[in-house]
């Protein structure tokens, strides 16, 4: 939107400065913004807060309700990536979709950070050939991204499509963060924000976010602390800003989650992904990946808002993700 911080009732240029300082750079950030975080961040009260946000919501036009058919017109922007195997793609309707969480769950080396490196590829690539024409903003919380890997994967594509394709210029759209405890990845999340509003209107823009892992720190750092609700309102918060900056850019995003094989009597049920509830609500499309035989891996659609549960065999190969 044309209308700037400062435009806003109740936000002179201290606080406007203060609001950009804390990653609220748009109108439309502040209008999905809670008073309390909006106090926090700019030091004013929450009464002013509300107000402001208000201000936001009209001048960003995000009223509380909306009619179907808005929502049909918002729908029709969103994007699907392909993954590289057309069962995966047609078991999600075409593709990753942009404006939700996709998240990945499954045991350590079943493959969730190759189909992260993948897609931090095919995003890049136009339209027609099934990409959203845009660059990618990694989370690296485990030290796992490989830019050799992305090497390989360009490669992959450039024998499939017949088309000599640069891995340089490919590694050069993924910005990659390392993320050293929680809240740092939290914070990210705001860099990531100011990163896709600094490219918003460039050849490319933001259009994946990838959180790789997701829930890694959260569960180290809260390990045998006797309860779990300080955790899981960390990681709510945290979803939520994710969940804003996939609305705000119709980016697609991708988070990673890694489930036990032996039971854990701390973490429950081994085949329930940490995050539990708040997680389950938020993720909109959840993906269950186990290994199978050789480079196969079995990738199953666990729950999606319109999509039926389905199963889908995917291998990956020195080449990247292929049928
Ligand atoms: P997760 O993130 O789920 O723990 P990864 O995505 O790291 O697991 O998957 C690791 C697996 O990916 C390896 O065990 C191997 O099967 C496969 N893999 C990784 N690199 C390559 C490669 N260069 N060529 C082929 N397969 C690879
Ligand atoms: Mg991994």
């Amino acid at each position: 939107s044309e209308v700037l911080l400062e435009d806003l009732d109740h936000v002179g240029p201290a606080t406007a400065q203060k609001l950009k300082d804390a990653g609220f750079n748009t109108v439309e950030a502040i209008a999905v913004a809670s008073p309390a975080e909006l106090a926090n961040s700019a030091e004013i009260g929450e009464s002013t807060a509300a107000k402001i946000i208000n201000a936001a919501r009209q001048a960003a036009d995000i009223g509380g309700f909306e009619t179907g058919d808005t929502v049909l017109e918002r729908r029709k922007l969103v994007g699907k990536l392909t993954t590289g195997c057309e069962e995966f793609d047609e078991m999600m309707g075409g593709g990753i979709e942009s404006q939700s969480i996709t998240e990945m769950y499954g045991e350590f080396g079943c493959g969730k950070t190759q189909v992260a490196h993948q897609l931090a590829v095919n995003v890049q690539l136009p339209p027609e050939q099934g990409g959203l024409g845009g660059s990618v903003v990694i989370i690296d919380t485990e030290n796992t991204f490989r830019p050799e890997r992305i090497e390989q994967m360009v490669r992959g594509l450039s024998e499939k499509h017949g088309i000599e394709y640069d891995p340089e210029e490919f590694l050069k759209n993924i910005h990659v963060a390392r993320a050293y405890n929680s809240n740092h990845q939290i914070l990210l999340v705001e860099s990531a924000s100011e990163l896709a509003n600094e490219l918003k209107d460039s050849e490319m823009p933001v259009k994946l976010l990838i959180v790789d892992s997701l829930t890694a720190h959260f569960r180290a750092e809260y390990i045998g602390r006797g309860t779990l609700a300080d955790r899981q309102q960390k990681l709510n918060k945290h979803l939520h800003d994710i969940q804003r900056f996939g609305d705000l850019f119709n980016a697609c995003v991708i988070v990673t989650n890694q489930v036990m094989s032996k039971p854990d009597a701390f973490f429950g049920d081994p085949t329930k992904p940490i995050g539990g509830h708040i997680l389950g609500h938020t993720a909109t499309f959840r993906l269950y990946i186990r290994k199978s035989k050789g480079d196969k891996r079995i990738v199953k659609l666990v729950d999606s808002p319109n999509l039926p549960d389905g199963e889908a065999i995917m291998s990956i190969t020195t080449e990247g993700l292929g049928d």
